[in-house]
């Protein structure tokens, strides 16, 4: 284990002192959010319109950076004129409260105004990832009952009219021809002529609507987003979130994320994974921040352009990512705005961190949490010391624990290792899987709700990821989470990414499997592979460390950037890879 990193010294104050653990009250983070007027709640409203129409008309929500350089900012005033025509056009067209609104497109200004729009019309914005082929597209507009679809022609062509057939709630189809195309109505550029076949076009049926829309009337407990799971460990499940989770991501947005006045904030992921929601959406427009959006895709020059160029100074990134940009020859820049930089969606290995701490000058603080939670549960503030390869502590108002399991009744654990369980209650909890009540019930066990994943907690509360419930390994008698093992093996200079599995042993159960991406400059050989073995023996001990390594040229991971150990595994044994929609680059 390594030494704590203590607390940067900061000219802000503490974001989270033991005063604030102490007395934290769920009505002061409630009190933080507007409410509709007259009662009621709308992520929308609380996420443009009250700056809109309250003291920062003029303030930056969103800027967009373009694939072909373009740059365009929208004023919190311009975004909520954007989203008012947008919840006109589609109330006109027949939206009712709760219906579903797909949005199938890439990180267009269009999508934002789409995502807002619906919210604001009382619709349910459910993202779905560009990349998906046909049948993903199909399979989670089927269980959503899409009524609405917001894309472009090409990906309607590609992903969409093949199965358009198989969708009998799909009514009315947007098509985006340009992006940002739509931010012209806000000079008074006349819309296009463009009467699509398959639909309605996007920027022209905005321009005939009305710029006026005052809110529908929501309640806290209204469905607004429907996320589909990364599909990890088994086939995707529709988690159902209502407007009331705004508050949590606001408030988790504080702790976690250090959230400012002022902020300049960046999420690198896309809305179509829950993080690209509750934190590149909805989060920093909460609390009236700027929040940046790139079109483009990773690239080490071009992100650490926009760190730099767009001055930002709260950067929320992935492992993968992270982990990319260590093994890129690109040199990191200054970037002496850059005050917090925080990770989610895998295991961050200590590396990882002291990295940052060498080249960014900040460590990342890791964040946990699930398409489930809505928002972050488990987090490494800034003003607290930040332990290399942990979790962080549950935040204000989240009673987390380690638990064992007793048929229908649950452990607690003071410490070691157990299921991560969370107390249900805070407000961006998923409502349901849609369409899935068992197995949504099947998630809560003796008041506690069960995260799949496995943790160890030390005394004083801090969190450690092992593994995935899925994940966990058992061999000869011992119970080995492959995060461990992996973050040992990713301490050689050689390993530039790892996954661990378990393989079927006739003496053992299970032996530890290694398949290990090599850092550029080292070739795969015998050699290495003891070396790697020997090294890896060294660190963990013989009962952990891996008995086979292979070297791989690349790892199976979801489009949200995580690995899927369940196809290495699936692949090792010669086994049906089971629902492989949001793998990367099918097989
Ligand atoms: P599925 O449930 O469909 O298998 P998934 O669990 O990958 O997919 P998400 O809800 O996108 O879908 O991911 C949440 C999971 O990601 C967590 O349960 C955990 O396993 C992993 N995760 C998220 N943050 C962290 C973190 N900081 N450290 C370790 N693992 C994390
Ligand atoms: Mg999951």
């Amino acid at each position: 284990m390594s030494e704590p990193i203590p607390p940067m010294d900061h000219p802000l104050p503490p974001n989270l002192t033991a005063q604030e653990r102490e007395s934290f009250r769920w009505e002061a983070a409630h009190a933080a959010l507007d409410g509709l007027p007259g009662g009621g709640m709308n992520l929308a409203w609380e996420a443009v319109r009250r700056h809109s129409i309250g003291a920062a008309p003029e303030r930056i929500a969103l800027v967009w950076l373009a694939r072909d350089g373009r740059r365009i900012e929208l004023s919190y005033r311009e975004l909520d004129r954007l989203i008012s025509r947008f919840a006109s056009a589609v109330t006109a067209l027949g939206l009712e409260r709760g219906d579903r609104v797909f949005l199938l497109c890439d990180r267009v200004p269009e999508l934002y105004v789409a995502a807002l729009g619906t919210l604001l019309a009382g619709g349910v914005v459910c993202p779905l990832f560009s990349a998906f082929g046909p049948e993903p597209v199909r399979v989670r507009m089927e269980v959503g009952d899409g009524r609405f679809l917001v894309t472009t022609p090409g990906l309607y062509r590609r992903k969409v009219a093949p199965v358009r057939d198989e969708l009998p709630t799909l009514e009315h189809v947007l098509l985006v021809a340009e992006a940002g195309e739509v931010c012209g109505l806000l000079h008074g550029q006349p819309g296009p002529i463009r009467k699509p076949a398959e639909g309605h076009d996007f920027t022209g049926l905005l321009a005939g609507a009305s710029e006026s829309f005052g809110c529908a009337p929501t309640t806290a407990d209204d469905m607004a987003l429907l996320h589909f799971t990364s599909g990890t460990t088994g086939k995707p499940k529709g988690a159902v979130h209502v407007h009331g989770a705004g508050v949590w991501h606001h408030r988790s947005a504080m702790y976690a994320l250090d959230l400012q006045p002022g902020d300049i904030f960046w999420c690198t992921a896309d809305p179509g994974w829950v993080t690209g929601t509750s934190y590149g959406i909805l989060a920093p427009l909460l609390h009236g921040l700027t929040s940046i959006v790139d079109e483009g895709e990773f690239d080490p020059t071009r992100w650490y352009d926009i760190l730099g160029r767009e001055r930002v100074t709260v950067w929320y990134t992935a492992p993968t990512a992270i982990r990319l940009l260590m093994r890129s020859p690109v040199p990191v820049p200054q970037l002496p705005e850059l005050r917090l930089a925080a990770s989610v969606g895998e295991p961050l290995n200590p590396e990882c961190v002291r990295w940052a701490v060498e080249h960014l000058g900040i460590p990342f603080h890791d964040t946990w949490w699930q398409s489930e939670t809505g928002g972050i549960l488990i987090a490494n503030v800034r003003s607290e010391p930040l332990q290399p390869g942990a979790m962080g502590k549950a935040l204000p108002g989240i009673e987390a624990a380690v638990t064992k399991r007793h048929g229908d009744t649950i452990e607690v654990l003071e410490s070691g290792e157990g299921e991560l369980a969370i107390r249900p209650g805070w407000p961006s909890m998923f409502r349901g899987y849609l369409h899935e009540e068992a197995r949504y019930k099947a998630c809560f066990v003796d008041g506690w709700y069960l995260a799949g994943d496995l943790a160890r907690r030390d005394p004083d509360g801090t969190f450690w990821f092992v593994g995935r419930v899925d994940d966990v390994i058992k061999a000869a008698g011992h119970l080995i989470g492959p995060f461990e093992v992996e973050s040992g093996l990713m301490e050689h200079e050689a390993v530039a990414e790892v996954a661990v599995i378990g393989k079927p042993d006739e003496l053992a159960g299970n032996i530890v499997k290694a398949f290990v991406l090599l850092a550029p400059g080292y070739e795969p050989s015998p050699e290495l592979e003891r070396e790697l073995r020997g090294f890896a023996r060294k660190r963990l001990g013989a009962a952990v460390a891996p008995r086979e390594i292979a070297f791989a040229l690349d790892l199976p991971r979801t489009r949200s950037g995580k690995i899927m150990r369940r196809l290495l595994k699936a692949r090792e044994l010669g086994l049906p890879e089971g629902d492989t929609s949001t793998l990367e680059t099918p097989a």
